[in-house]
């Protein structure tokens, strides 16, 4: 495109030297030449669409096409010549374009390719003005062209309209402010119709007169709704098109806040059963704490769980333990009203919120919820009655937040389960207390491990028939740095809840098999050593391995280790217990069960067991002789064990009495207080040395 225009474009400084050589013809052909392309251009210029137009130095139109003259409701151009623009169009913002033809004319730099508003009508120019020279190249006016690209400039705005909606969408917008901002949007842009939207089940506004419908789709090709606009004139293809795409965006935008409610109620709600999880819950529960705080109303929170659930689970299959705890959540889903929360935690537990009312207390409501759960059910064709223990905090008396009422409400339940389950438990202030000193109890043993404060005491126990001592029974204490010499009953049910039994156990092992082989390094009569393993030992894996390594660093003969297992551990697992004993059989050592009497093995069970000895519970003995049932009983063992060839130890011997019944029912072995009481190490060997005149010589 050049730069400036020249009028008139062939007049140049070498054409006036030449005149004078031109004839006569030559000039009038000329002048007819220039006249035919004069009003050849003039012609064209007119027939294009574009407004082209000249200005002098004051903005005086000096020449404007036929696209300006009709434009601007004239007829012939002679009619415009010598306005301005400011007297065409006197409402108009006629300075703007004076201001940029000025520039023009002022620095004779071209104003090229710069987009305006139309001073008439609708729509968008895209302008170019240049310099108007004269011959000697002085700058006398303007020369202006402009096209119109209203279709261009309507097509970006859409384009960008439809590019806004979509950034919405993907700064997650929520779903009624998406469709609200759309809206405005939307009539604001296609001026004149008005807009409307039916998405899912919400209503789309009335809109008056004939309409058109764009369905909004959703990602699987279903229907989420339509959007609704009126119908207008106008450029209706573009505009349909433009629908069709914002359409699209409402339907993404619909997936997408589907999506994140769906997540969201993923987030707080469990999947089985459909109640709020743990998460939903605390909220809901900080929410009630802090309106009935205002109200003065109590609120109870119950924590349940489900007696054995785990034998379902077992014996039934997983599938049958989820269709109960969906049978559970109902139940409890049914008899909790509205104003409670039900809420399953994990597992087979459950949290129930309940809000005091005047009409129905918290305790009986509490009542009826059991009481539904306790009803029989049928799954996979059996009939199965499940209870469950309960443990309840409330709001004021046992807690004020949250937390706090959670903690307790959970305390209570494992009181409620200690129980013997089946039971409700109300939180109080001592259990608190004592899962206080529960924790520091256990915080102690810990460290007793690490720092062994254990020390073995070990009790004789005497054949009647030689009146030797046959053997010891090895029984832990616990050298507490503040609270002395512990014995087992304070510290190892703690152990095994904890599994620090394990070590315990380990160490308990090693140093009764040092100790044993120590008494044999110094020609002490040989004794046997008993060890108790307890039920949490007996099913680790590691312990023929412990058992073996134990013997192997003391350098002990494993005949002279017996371990003494409880009849109830044994019981829980008849086939696995049978193989770990010959595991531990083939190591060499004897097996022995402790507390015989308590459990309930039969005759053939025992007799698969590959044990050496029984050992009668002292519970048997104590009131020998005045319970004639207890002495039953303990001939009873006695011969069983001679029926199955073991041997048969008595614990708990106090009296002469006891020893001497014993002795007729032919128990010839005792332990117990009458002969004599655990001992540490060194008061056994005098106890043995004293007894045995050829020991002490040494
Ligand atoms: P247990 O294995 O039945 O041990 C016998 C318990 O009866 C010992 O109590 C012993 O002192 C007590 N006893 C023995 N003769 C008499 C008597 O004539 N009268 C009375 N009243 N009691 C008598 P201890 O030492 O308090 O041990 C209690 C229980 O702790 C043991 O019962 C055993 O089950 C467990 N235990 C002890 N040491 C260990 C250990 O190293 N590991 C494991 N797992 N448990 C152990
Ligand atoms: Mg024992
Ligand atoms: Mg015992």
């Amino acid at each position: 495109m050049t730069q400036q225009l020249d009028i008139p474009s062939k007049a140049t400084e070498s054409d006036a030297k030449d005149e004078g050589q031109h004839s006569q013809e030559a000039l009038r052909a000329m002048y007819l030449s220039l006249r035919e392309r004069y009003e050849w251009l003039e012609a064209m210029i007119n027939y294009v669409p574009d407004f082209i137009y000249a200005k002098d130095r004051e903005g005086r139109f000096l020449f404007a096409n036929k696209a300006i003259v009709i434009n601007n409701g004239f007829t012939h151009v002679e009619e415009l010549i010598g306005l301005t623009d400011a007297e065409i169009h006197p409402m108009a913002d006629a300075h703007k374009i004076d201001e940029v033809e000025q520039r023009v004319i002022d620095t004779g730099k071209p104003d090229l390719g710069v987009e305006e508003r139309r001073l008439k009508g609708e729509g968008w120019l895209m302008m170019s003005r240049v310099p108007l020279r004269d011959r000697g190249g002085n700058i006398i006016g303007v020369v202006g062209a402009s096209r119109d690209i209203s279709a261009r400039k309507r097509a970006e705005e859409l384009m960008s309209a439809q590019t806004k909606l979509l950034q919405d969408v993907a700064r997650g917008v929520d779903l009624a402010s998406f469709l609200k901002d759309a809206r405005a949007l939307l009539e604001r842009l296609l001026d004149g119709r008005r807009i409307s939207f039916a998405v899912n089940g919400s209503k789309a506004d009335v809109l008056a007169g004939e309409t058109i419908e764009f369905p909004i789709f959703s990602r699987d090709g279903g229907r989420h709704g339509s959007l609704m606009t009126t119908k207008a004139v106008g450029d209706e293809t573009s505009i349909t098109e433009f629908l069709t795409g914002v359409a699209q965006t409402v339907g993404i935008a619909i997936d997408r806040h589907e999506d994140i409610a769906h997540i969201a109620y993923l987030a707080e709600h469990d999947a089985l059963t459909g109640l709020p999880n743990r998460t939903l819950l605390d909220r809901k529960l900080v929410d009630r704490l802090e309106r009935t705080s205002r109200e003065k109303e109590a609120i109870a929170v119950a924590f349940v769980d489900l007696d054995n659930f785990k034998l379902v689970n077992d014996n039934l299959g997983h599938a049958a333990g989820d269709e109960l705890l969906k049978v559970v959540a109902q139940r409890i889903s049914a008899r909790t009203g509205s104003n409670g929360i039900v809420s399953r935690i994990g597992g087979d537990e459950f949290i129930i919120v309940l809000e005091e009312e005047d009409s129905d207390p918290i305790a009986a409501r509490l009542g009826r919820i059991l009481e539904g759960i306790a009803e029989p059910l049928t799954i996979d064709g059996v009939e199965i009655r499940i209870t469950c223990s309960v443990g309840v905090a409330c709001s004021g008396k046992h807690g004020d937040t949250a937390s706090e009422l959670f903690a307790n409400a959970d305390m209570a339940l494992y009181r409620a389960k200690e129980a013997g389950r089946n039971a409700v438990r109300i939180f109080d202030v001592s259990m608190g207390e004592e899962a206080r000193n529960k924790l520091t109890r256990i915080e102690e043993l810990r460290r007793a491990v690490e720092r062994d404060e254990f020390v073995l005491h070990y009790q004789p126990q005497k054949d009647t028939r030689s009146g030797n001592v046959i053997g010891v029974e090895a029984l832990v204490r616990w050298q507490h740095p503040s609270e002395g010499l512990l014995l087992p009953g304070a510290f190892i049910p703690l152990a095994e809840e904890t599994g620090l039994i394990v070590p315990i156990g380990d160490i308990v092992l090693r140093k009764a098999c040092e100790q044993a082989r120590s008494w044999q390094d110094r020609k002490l009569s040989p004794l046997r050593v008993a060890v108790n393993v307890s039920a949490r030992q007996f099913l680790e894996s590691s312990l023929t391995s412990q058992v073996a390594s134990a013997l192997q660093s003391a350098g002990l003969d494993p005949q002279w280790l017996e371990l003494e297992l409880t009849e109830s551990l044994i019981m829980r697992d008849v086939e696995g217990a049978i193989e770990r004993m010959h595991e531990l059989k083939a190591l060499g050592v004897s097996l022995a069960i402790d507390d015989f009497g308590t459990g309930y093995s039969s005759l053939s069970t025992l007799r698969r067991f590959p044990l050496s000895r029984l050992k009668i519970d002292r519970s048997f003995i104590t009131d020998i002789p005045s319970k004639a049932g207890d002495m039953a009983i303990t001939s009873a063992i006695v011969s069983l064990g001679r029926t199955l060839e073991l041997e048969v130890v008595a614990e708990g011997v106090e009296t002469e009495e006891q020893a001497h019944f014993l002795a007729g029912a032919g128990c010839e072995m005792f332990q117990g207080f009458l002969f004599a009481r655990p001992l540490p190490a060194p008061e056994v060997e005098a106890l043995i040395a004293g007894m045995a005149p050829q020991a002490r010589s040494h």
